[in-house]
């Protein structure tokens, strides 16, 4: 069914007239509007409403999907929602709006404003044929980022100096920009799940750690590969097979009706027999869409089936610190019947 329909079947449950979507990404995805912090969806059974400011006339005619209204110059975006649906009463996003807007949509309403949750999130969660094309190329713009990045890196260079080739790369290439802050990490650093690039410059005998995507239309690529600046030793390397393993393994059960508990669950086995446990510190794996971290998610504390046109990372990782770090992470979707990789790129430890 139509997004906008399912969505106005469920307000009709909820006995409200009229929806505000305020969360950047769930306007986005609604409306095709491409700066949608500065807009807003209102939708109600006499239509959807893309909401934003004169500074996007040109832009919102050209990308909405759906009919845009300009609010007046000067009047605050609450102020203009409320007078559009007098008397109504209004739901909202309660996972975005703040207490304050919420409030002051409360008073302008009479009080009649409800609160909903991951309503567009959920629909969300299984992506159209238009979107996995915009998740394609991005992976592919990162993958080819990630074969140009390992002809030019090399001890000496600073984990900055990486991250910008990456960025520039993936940008002179189609990109968007890039997915997040873009995570070099080297030596003792690459023990920082989230270590983004620093000044540090990389040295012979390292592991390296880089995890970064492309984006592409607004949506994100996601991909990590560990990899060694020249020899070495056999402890490390036996810490990269151990994630390996796991990674592939966890690809490897990837199928609709599963559950992201028991994947999650899988990949930390094999780190445990590896005597690894206790250092994978975080969850296997999250959707990838308009947002970077989205459901469906593959964690030991959340149970939630797989489908397909749902999209997952598997990124198992160990984290020793003050010492060293591993983790390898590819971009998949769903599909009737397994998965089907984003991510290319080759995983056999690299020694550079
Ligand atoms: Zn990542
Ligand atoms: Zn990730």
């Amino acid at each position: 069914m139509n997004p906008l329909a399912t969505l106005l079947e469920r307000l009709a449950g909820l006995g409200a007239d009229a929806l505000l979507i305020s969360a950047p990404a769930n306007v986005r995805y609604l409306s095709g509007f491409s700066s949608p912090e500065d807009g807003r969806v209102l939708l109600s059974a006499d239509g959807a409403l893309l909401l934003t400011d004169g500074r996007y006339i040109a832009q919102a005619s050209e990308e909405s999907r759906l009919e845009v209204a300009i609010t007046e110059l000067g009047k605050p975006w609450h102020q203009d929602v409320a007078e559009r649906v007098p008397g109504k009463t209004l739901a909202v996003e309660a996972d975005h709006l703040t207490q304050q807007l919420f409030e002051q949509l409360k008073e302008k309403l009479d009080g009649k404003v409800v609160a909903t949750s991951g309503w567009v999130a959920e629909l969300r969660l299984l992506k159209t044929p238009a979107e996995l094309a915009h998740l394609r190329e991005a992976a592919r713009i990162t993958d080819a980022a990630f074969s140009h990045i390992l002809g030019v890196i090399e001890p000496g260079l600073s984990e900055v100096e990486v991250a910008l080739k990456l960025e520039a790369f993936m940008r002179q290439h189609g990109a968007d920009g890039k997915s997040f802050e873009i995570i070099v990490a080297s030596g003792p650093r690459s023990a920082m799940p989230h270590g983004v690039a620093s000044q540090k410059r990389l040295a012979a005998g390292e592991l390296v750690t880089l995890d970064f995507g492309a984006k592409v239309q607004g949506y994100h690529a996601d991909m990590t590969r560990t990899m060694a600046l020249g020899e070495i030793s056999s402890e490390l390397r036996r810490l990269y097979d151990a994630v390996l393993r796991a990674q592939e393994a966890a690809l490897a059960a990837l199928a609709p009706g599963k559950d992201g508990q028991e994947i999650d669950a899988l990949a930390r086995g094999i780190l445990a027999e590896a005597g690894l446990d206790g250092y994978f510190s975080h969850g296997l794996g999250h959707g990838v869409g308009l947002q970077i971290h989205e459901g469906p998610r593959l964690s030991k504390t959340i149970s939630q089936v797989l489908k397909p046109g749902m999209t997952v990372t598997v990124e198992p990782g160990i984290y020793i610190p003050g010492l060293v770090g591993v983790r390898i992470e590819d971009l998949a979707v769903i599909t009737e019947t397994g998965y089907e990789r984003l991510s290319h790129s080759d995983k056999a430890l690299m020694v550079l």
